[in-house]
C-alpha cells in the first residue's frame, strides 16, 4: 500500500515497524462544542484507514485524543458559569453520538489531556533535564527550538525562514522568538496542575507527544490530522518527541485536505460552518459519510446542497440494489449456479481487484466507490436479464457487494422500514374495521378505512389470507 507522506512529499510504500501491525495516532477534537462537517473529514477518513488496514489483515492500534483543557474550553466554561470538565464531558459525549451516526468506530484509546497529566509532566521534565526546554521567569516552560536542527522538516520550511517570521507575543518570556510553550504557568482563576517546576497547565502540542508515548510507544507508524495541523502543531510534536526520545517519532505523516464552503475553508472562527448534527437532520448521517468518501482525502472538498443531494441519491441507488438482491435471494427457485453463472461470478472479482488497487493507492476512496458502482451495475444487469438466477449466483454477488461496501462502512443498515409507524395502532384499527364489517356496519368500516388512508397514509387490501396493509 502506498501512502502520501507529508514528510517526504511523495507516495511511499507502507512498511510497518512491526510486520503485520500498525500503530496510528490521529489528532482529535478540542471539546468545547459539537463538531462541524470539516472536523468530520479527518475523523471519518482516518478511521477508515484503520478499517482498511484491518481488512488487509493488519492488527491496528488506533489512538485519537480529546483536547479537554485549553483556552476555548475554559472560555466556554466561564461563559456558562461551570467548570471546564462539565463542558468537556458534555461535548465528548456528543462527539460519540455524531461519530456513531457517521459510522466512525471508537478508537482503541481516546485519551483526555487531563487524564494524561503524569505522562505530560514526565516528558516536559525530560526536556528540561536534557536542555531542550527551559523554565522561564514567569513559570512558563518553552521548547528551545534551535536545539533541534531538523525543526521545519515536516512543513519543509528552512529554520532561517521560520526564524525570520517568528515573533514574541505579549506575555511570553522566551529566549528566542522561535521557542514555543510546552507548559503554561497558572493564571488566576484557571485550572492548574502541580509540577516540580510550578503550577500550570500543558500547552497544546505536548499532550499528543505524551499520549503517543504512553499508549503507542516512542516510534509509531502513522500520525495524521488535518492539513492545518502540519505547522506548527505537528512540527512541534516532532521536536518534542524526538528530543525527548532520541528516535523517529512517526514514519508516515498523513494530512487531509480542507472541507470548504464556497471554496473557503470551513472553520469555526470564520463562522461558515455546519455542525454535523444539523447537516445530519437534513441529509442523514450516512449521506455525509458518502459525501466524504466521494473525494480522495487529500483533495479539497466543497460542501454544497447540490453535492449532498447527489450523494444521497447515490447512496439510495446502492441501497436499492442491495434490497433488490435480498428480495431475489429470498425468492430464488434454483439453488445452484449454472456454468454461465459461475463465469459471471468469477468475472465479478475484477471489481474487488479494482477496489483494492484504488484503496492501496493512498486510500483513493473516489475510485474505490467507482468500482463499487461498476459492480452494482454488473450485478443489476445480470439479475435483471435472468429472472431465474440461482440463489448461489445472487448470494455470491450479494456477499461481494456487502464485503466492499462493508470496508467503507456504507449500505450496512437494515432498518425496520416501518420503524416510524405506530403498527399497534394500525392493527387495532384494522381489527375494529373487521369487527364493524362483521356487524354489517359498513359506514363505520369505511370510516376506519378513510382514517387509515388519510390520517396515517396506510392503504388496506382484503385478501384471502386476511387484511394486508401498506404505505401509500
Ligand atoms: P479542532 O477541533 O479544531 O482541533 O479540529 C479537529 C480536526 O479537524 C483537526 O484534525 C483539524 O485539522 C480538522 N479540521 C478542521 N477544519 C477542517 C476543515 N475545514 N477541513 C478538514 N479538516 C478540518
Ligand atoms: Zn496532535
Amino acid at each position: 500500500m502506498k501512502l502520501f507522506n507529508t514528510l517526504t512529499r511523495q507516495k511511499d510504500e507502507f512498511v510497518p515497524i512491526t510486520p503485520g501491525e500498525v500503530k496510528m495516532y490521529s489528532c482529535g477534537p478540542t471539546v468545547y462544542n459539537y463538531f462541524h462537517v470539516g472536523n468530520a473529514r479527518p475523523f471519518i477518513m482516518f478511521d477508515l484507514l484503520r478499517r482498511y488496514f484491518e481488512y488487509r489483515g493488519y492488527k491496528v492500534t488506533f489512538v485519537q485524543n480529546f483536547t479537554d483543557i485549553d483556552d476555548k474550553v475554559i472560555n466556554k466554561a466561564n461563559d456558562e458559569g461551570v467548570t471546564f470538565d462539565v463542558i468537556a464531558d458534555r461535548y465528548i459525549k456528543e462527539y460519540f453520538v455524531d461519530a456513531e451516526g457517521l459510522g466512525i468506530r471508537p478508537a482503541d484509546v481516546h485519551p483526555r489531556a487531563t487524564e494524561t497529566m503524569d505522562a505530560i509532566i514526565e516528558i516536559v521534565q525530560k526536556l528540561i533535564d536534557n536542555g531542550h526546554a527551559y523554565v522561564a521567569e514567569n513559570g512558563d516552560v518553552y521548547f528551545r527550538t534551535k536545539t533541534f536542527p531538523e525543526y521545519g522538516k515536516l512543513s519543509h520550511q528552512p529554520l532561517e525562514d521560520l526564524q525570520a517570521g517568528a515573533r514574541i507575543s505579549v506575555g511570553e518570556v522566551k529566549e528566542d522568538a522561535m521557542d514555543f510553550a510546552v507548559w503554561k504557568a497558572a493564571k488566576p482563576g484557571e485550572p492548574f496542575w502541580e509540577t516540580p517546576w510550578g503550577k500550570g497547565r500543558p500547552g497544546w502540542h505536548i499532550e499528543c507527544s505524551a499520549m503517543v508515548n504512553k499508549y503507542l510507544g516512542k516510534s509509531i507508524d502513522i500520525h495524521s490530522g488535518g492539513l492545518d495541523l502540519t505547522f506548527p502543531h505537528h512540527e512541534n510534536e516532532i521536536a518534542q518527541s524526538e528530543c525527548a526520545n532520541g528516535c523517529t517519532f512517526a514514519n508516515y505523516w498523513l494530512h487531509n485536505g480542507f472541507l470548504t464552503i464556497d471554496n473557503e475553508k470551513m472553520s469555526k472562527s470564520k463562522g461558515n460552518f455546519f455542525m454535523v448534527r444539523d447537516a445530519a437532520k437534513v441529509y442523514g448521517y450516512e449521506t455525509i459519510r458518502m459525501f466524504m468518501l466521494s473525494a480522495h482525502y487529500r483533495t479539497p472538498l466543497n460542501y454544497s446542497e447540490e453535492t449532498l443531494k447527489m450523494n444521497q441519491a447515490s447512496l439510495e441507488r446502492l441501497y436499492e440494489a442491495r434490497n433488490n438482491l435480498e428480495f431475489r435471494i429470498s425468492k430464488a427457485q434454483n439453488e445452484t449456479a449454472t456454468a454461465e453463472e459461475q463465469e459471471a461470478l468469477t468475472a465479478l472479482a475484477q471489481y474487488k481487484e479494482k477496489f483494492i488497487e484504488a484503496m492501496d493507492d493512498d486510500m483513493n476512496t473516489a475510485n474505490a466507490l467507482s468500482s463499487i458502482f461498476e459492480l452494482m451495475r454488473d450485478i443489476n444487469s445480470y439479475s435483471n436479464s435472468h429472472a431465474d438466477a440461482s440463489r448461489a449466483y445472487l448470494q455470491g454477488a450479494y456477499d461481494l457487494f456487502m464485503e466492499l461496501t462493508g470496508v467503507l462502512n456504507i449500505v450496512q443498515k437494515h432498518e425496520d422500514a416501518n420503524a416510524d409507524l405506530d403498527t399497534a395502532k394500525i392493527e387495532e384499527l384494522i381489527a375494529q374495521r373487521t369487527a364493524a364489517k362483521k356487524n354489517k356496519d359498513f359506514a363505520e368500516a369505511d370510516r376506519i378505512r378513510d382514517v387509515l388512508l388519510n390520517e396515517m397514509g396506510i392503504a388496506i387490501k382484503d385478501t384471502r389470507q386476511g387484511v394486508q396493509w401498506s404505505r401509500v
